[in-house]
């Protein structure tokens, strides 16, 4: 079942093309990861995907329908950045159940029941009353994956969640993300971390020159790449 579709999406800024005539197929229960050079798009096509960017062309479809609103989309496509972005005048818990209770109408306790068994599962529930000034990245990181769990999105889209961490904090990050593939968790992540994306990965897309150059099974990509943009790519990186 395909849950989000993009068909022939054309996303500009001012007369720069990021990408043209982009068609993109997110499935139910699928692990789809995104690569591709820096500046060819990656992040702009999970903005689209939740509509925090406006399309020029084309058509994003949610379940084969038109998108009703961009609030029931975004309630439904939760989005995990680089930079955390979490509140940094609330705690970890108020962090968490913020949106539940003031989008989703839940109640403090059944909302901060769900919070603190999310945190307890990444490891995190003796912070639960802690700033994220008082956290470290990984931690940081690990809440604000928690966070968007708590909204109970179908599609979890993740940009580079690991960017900006100290690499001893990588993996604690990742295990949250593998874990949640092996819960079957929909998700579209855009990550540098090659063997993380081969092992989590269902599917890669391989975008690059506002158009999406090759696309496959994990193992297929990286040990068999077709185009020679992809075996560029990927020979780059060693
Ligand atoms: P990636 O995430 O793959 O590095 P981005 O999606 O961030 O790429 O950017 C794609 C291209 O669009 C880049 O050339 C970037 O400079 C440009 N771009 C991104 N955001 C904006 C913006 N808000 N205004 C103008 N150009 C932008
Ligand atoms: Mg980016």
């Amino acid at each position: 079942m395909t849950i989000l579709s993009l068909e022939h999406v054309t996303k500009k800024y001012g007369d720069f093309t990021v990408f043209n005539d982009l068609d993109l197929k997110i499935n139910e229960g699928e692990v789809t990861l995104i690569i591709g050079p820096s500046g060819s798009g990656k992040s702009t096509l999970l903005r689209c995907l939740n509509r925090l960017e406006d399309i020029d062309e084309g058509e994003i479809t949610f379940h084969d329908a038109p998108i009703k609103s961009e609030t029931h989309l975004r309630e439904n496509v939760g989005m995990v950045f680089q930079s955390y972005e979490l509140f940094p005048h609330l705690n970890v818990l108020d962090n968490m159940t913020l949106s539940p209770r003031i989008v989703q109408k839940r109640s403090r306790k059944e909302a901060e029941q769900e919070a603190l068994s999310l945190l307890e599962r990444v490891g995190l529930k003796d912070k639960a009353k802690s700033f994220p000034h008082e956290l470290s990245g990984g931690q940081r990181q690990r809440v604000a994956i928690v966070r968007s769990l708590c909204m109970h999105p179908e599609v979890l889209l993740f940009d580079e969640v690991t960017a900006s961490l100290d690499p001893e904090m990588v993996k604690e990050v990742l295990d949250v993300i593998l874990d949640l593939a092996d819960e079957g968790k929909t998700m579209v992540i855009v990550t540098h971390e090659m063997a993380f994306a081969r092992a989590v990965a269902d599917r890669i897309i391989f975008i690059d020159g506002g158009r999406v150059v090759e696309e496959g099974h994990p193992e297929d990509f990286f040990t068999h790449p077709k185009t020679e943009r992809a075996q560029q790519f990927l020979q780059n990186l060693t």
